[in-house]
């Protein structure tokens, strides 16, 4: 998808996957400042621990505590968040925000705190749902000093499941229904979803996950997280280049990429840390 975005408005750029374990991302961060690069994306589980690693945050990204857009600014590194606004644009094409109401998050990791900050922005109530008490608890704080609005924790728990029947949107933040999971759903199969909710997964490949196939099954609407995907992406691909994303190549080659991890991957499609490269 970035590689696409980047032939089409003629940059000589490249974008790669490098495959960062938690323990070696003190020296990928470093690597950055080389001269080499323009900038980073940082996933999955890295978004948080990577903020004492940076020069300077925007806003975006001080306010979720977590990053997954690096930008080199004149040798300087600069953490953004574009996983906030990302997954608002994809979820309000989707879903009535402006209606509110109680969301539940499932999970308490980077891409959670994306979606609780931007969603507690529009006055939403939140319940999170997550293994990590201690994790939960620290975002649940985070946004009560931040939004003055109701977020409720729970225990990862079949009773918490079941008394989320308030719920209208149930958001996957958990890798449960990825590669190397894709036959687990995060949720209980003998609970039933909320009556009438929206299920959101933030998991983008495959294009039908086991918790969005249980959704349509139990006659729901659910989408999963490539729209966000490209939308996070070409927010970072704007901050990187200062150019306006092409999305309509990305999304094509965002769409034919999904269609090939779906069918059977090697793990280096999963990589931690993608980096853009000046060539
Ligand atoms: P992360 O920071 O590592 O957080 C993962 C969360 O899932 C943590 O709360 C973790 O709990 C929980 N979890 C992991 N395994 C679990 C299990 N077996 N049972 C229950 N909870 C479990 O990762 P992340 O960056 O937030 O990413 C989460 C997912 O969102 C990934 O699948 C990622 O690909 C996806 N994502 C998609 C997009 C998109 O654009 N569509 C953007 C961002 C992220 P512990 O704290 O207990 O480990």
């Amino acid at each position: 998808m970035q590689n696409a975005g980047l032939a089409a408005v003629g940059l000589d750029w490249r974008y790669q996957a490098i495959e960062t374990a938690p323990q070696d991302l003190a020296a990928a961060v470093k690597r950055l400042r080389s001269g080499t690069w323009v900038g980073a994306n940082v996933t999955i589980p890295l978004k948080e621990v990577v903020v004492p690693l940076l020069d300077r945050l925007d806003p975006s990204a001080a306010r979720t505590s977590a990053v997954n857009t690096i930008v080199v600014e004149a040798g300087r590194l600069a953490g953004y968040n574009t996983d906030v606004d990302g997954f608002l644009a994809d979820l309000k094409a989707v879903w009535p925000l402006s209606a509110g109401g109680r969301a539940l998050i499932l999970g308490a990791g980077g891409a959670a705190r994306a979606v609780a900050f931007g969603l507690a922005q529009h006055g939403l109530r939140l319940c999170l749902i997550a293994r990590s008490a201690a994790r939960a608890s620290a975002l649940a704080g985070d946004i009560r000093r931040m939004h003055p609005v109701d977020v409720a924790v729970a225990p990862w728990e079949k009773r918490s499941f079941a008394a989320t029947g308030e719920c209208r949107l149930v958001v996957n933040a958990t890798p449960l229904g990825m590669p190397p999971n894709e036959l687990v759903s995060p949720w209980p199969d003998e609970v039933p979803l909320p009556a009438g909710a929206f299920v959101y997964d933030l998991v983008y490949s495959p294009r039908e996950t086991r918790l969005v196939r249980h959704a349509r099954s139990s006659g729901l609407q659910a989408v999963t997280g490539a729209g966000m995907l490209l939308e996070q992406g070409a927010r970072s691909f704007e901050l990187w280049t200062g150019l306006l994303a092409p999305r309509e190549r990305m999304r094509a080659a965002l769409k034919q990429a999904i269609g090939e991890i779906s069918v059977g991957r090697r793990a280096a499609h999963y990589s931690q840390t993608s980096e853009v490269r000046d060539a």
